[in-house]
């Protein structure tokens, strides 16, 4: 038999990997990256989530049996968020204060049940703006600006009021429908997408919450800074039509092969 010389390809997600990163780099934005085996510090404490946090309960997050001799507890990070605090903590250390913009897309753990849309293992994207009069119409700015890329067209963004520990405010993030929009339609009710609200919810932000900066030495009174964060499957599913989210980890040829 004649061997096989399909070419390979990349996977969806390293294809939306490379689309966020190149939008970010054009905005300013450097791609980081850290340690998907994270400490209890700089997954939790160092970002404000308080000991009693549903989060840091057995049944949320995968945690690493012991081994003697270690000083703290690790765990499969349960967001890309540790990475906020070991860029700025290295920036500090190194005597470089900001303005920091950096953007982290990377894998993040939850010790759930998967079904459809939840898996226990996925992919997440998050940035951090850290400077003077840096607000929350500069994320907006930005986010409207990342969508319109992503999605094709001019994407408006609106916020919700939310709680996250690490932010003071938070917001939930909609992004206008990018299938509806281009029909002129404030709301379509037979939408695939949006179901006839007219606005996807997208992802968590709001302003970096005092305590975090103050967690790396950076001083609250002088810097302000932004964070946004959000699931990098929900975007490709939406990105591409893809109704579960299991599509993307089963290593099916005749989903994989479409792109
Ligand atoms: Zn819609």
């Amino acid at each position: 038999m004649e061997p096989s010389k399909a070419r390979g390809h990349f996977h969806p997600i390293s294809i939306l990997i490379d689309d966020i990163a190149r939008i970010f780099t054009d905005l300013g934005f450097d791609i980081e990256d850290g340690p998907e085996l994270e400490t209890e510090y700089y997954n939790f404490d160092a970002l404000n989530v308080p000991k009693d946090h549903p989060s840091r309960d057995m049944q949320d997050t995968f945690w690493i049996k012991p081994r003697s001799g270690d000083t703290e507890r690790h765990l499969l990070r349960t967001h890309t968020s540790p990475v906020q605090i070991r860029y700025m903590e290295r920036k500090m250390k190194a005597g470089i204060e900001p303005p920091y913009a950096i953007v982290v897309p990377g894998k993040v753990f939850r010790n759930e049940a998967t079904d459809a849309t939840h898996e226990a293992q996925f992919f997440q994207v998050e940035g951090l703006l850290v400077g003077k009069d840096v607000t929350l119409g500069m994320l907006k700015g930005v986010l409207g600006k990342f969508f319109s890329e992503l999605f094709g067209g001019e994407t408006a963004v609106r916020f919700r009021t939310s709680f996250f520990p690490f932010v003071e405010p938070g917001v939930e993030v909609d992004m206008q429908c990018f299938k509806c929009l281009p029909t002129g339609k404030e709301k379509d009710a037979g939408c695939s997408i949006c179901r006839g609200a007219g606005w996807i919810e997208i992802m968590g932000a709001g302003m970096v919450h005092p305590k975090v900066l103050e967690a790396v030495g950076v001083d609250p009174t002088k810097y302000q800074g932004f964070a946004f964060g959000g699931g990098l499957d929900r975007i490709a599913m939406l990105r591409w039509g893809i109704d579960d989210v299991r599509l993307l980890y089963n290593g099916d040829l005749r989903v994989v092969s479409q792109f």
